[in-house]
């Protein structure tokens, strides 16, 4: 933990990271979220329509955010699905801080609502539309899967996470959650910053009152400018918002970019079918991973290798 004063991080350093702060004052914990090479990297084994890129930019910042609030060895998705132009997001972070996402959606569909939303339309009932979000906490065969599951009700992803919270039986939190693309360099840059009110001891709660209410009136006037300008270092943004009430922050978790595919993980899955049904007319079987795009390729030696012959 070191004082955000004393701290100085590069430009560079001040993206893809994931980070905790603790205002000393009163009894809050946040998290600040910044994604941009690591997105550009998810974004780029695909071609997606700029107002696909921007949602899938903004469900795997969502993704960090929850994910970074809690306390887990394994995988942390979050999955979007619907009925709308975009069907489905899916976004998965591990605890190491490997990210990957993709989307299914329709292009028309897409295109005939894109201008409305780039240009600062609601994007959740135009994009996703009627559907739910979801997200699981794989920790291993012999372990808990954690899941939470919540309406697609409000305008945004942000709207969305709220009502998550209030309707759960969770911490106060306020969250503040933007993706947005640059139109000259087409990158997707996104971030996220969130407050949570920790269980107090009660001594003080009218400070913590006073206090929560004001951490939650300086989230609100952050605006998508500051959030997202890489040349404000991570630090000096928390001490920027939170320096009244004392901030302290807890070292930035790295996050990048790594798919966990592998042609082992396709072969077991491919054995656990009978051979007629994943085989195509050619003999081969083919499967491409949608998250990064990675091509596995089976020809039928491939196969006559993974299959007993007696089950053909
Ligand atoms: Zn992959």
């Amino acid at each position: 933990m070191t004082d955000v004063r004393d701290s100085a991080s590069s430009p560079a350093g001040n993206i893809d990271i994931a980070q905790t702060f603790q205002i000393e004052n009163v009894n809050v914990r946040g998290r600040l979220v910044r994604l941009g090479p690591a997105l550009d990297q998810v974004l780029g084994a695909h071609a997606y329509p700029d107002a696909v890129s921007v949602m899938l930019g903004e469900t795997l910042t969502l993704a960090v955010t929850l994910a970074s609030a809690l306390k887990y060895e394994g995988i942390f998705t979050l999955q979007v699905q619907s009925d709308g132009p975009i069907s489905l997001l899916v976004a998965d972070i591990t605890s190491e801080g490997a990210v990957r996402g993709y989307a299914r959606f329709d292009e028309d569909r897409v295109e005939q609502v894109a201008g409305e939303v780039l240009s600062g339309g609601a994007p959740v009932p135009r994009l996703l539309g009627n559907g739910h979000l979801a997200f699981t906490v794989d920790q291993g065969q012999d372990m808990d899967r954690y899941q939470g599951i919540a309406a697609l009700d409000g305008a945004t992803l942000s709207d969305c996470a709220h009502h998550y919270f209030r309707n759960s039986e969770q911490l106060d939190t306020a969250i503040y959650l933007t993706s947005k693309l640059d139109p000259h360099n087409k990158q997707v840059r996104a971030g996220a910053l969130m407050v949570q009110r920790m269980p107090g001891q009660n001594l003080h709660a009218d400070v913590d009152e006073d206090g929560w209410r004001r951490a939650v009136a300086i989230l609100a006037s952050l605006t998508e400018d500051e959030l997202l300008d890489t040349d404000l270092d991570h630090d000096a943004l928390l001490f920027r918002l939170y320096h009244e009430d004392g901030v302290r922050a807890y070292p930035a978790h790295r996050l990048f970019h790594r798919c966990r595919c592998s042609r082992d993980k396709v072969a077991n899955t491919l054995k656990s079918f009978p051979r007629a049904e994943i085989v195509g007319d050619d003999g081969r079987s083919q499967v491409v991973c949608e998250f990064c795009k990675a091509d596995y390729t089976f020809t039928a030696e491939d196969l006559d290798a993974l299959f007993d012959p007696t089950d053909a």
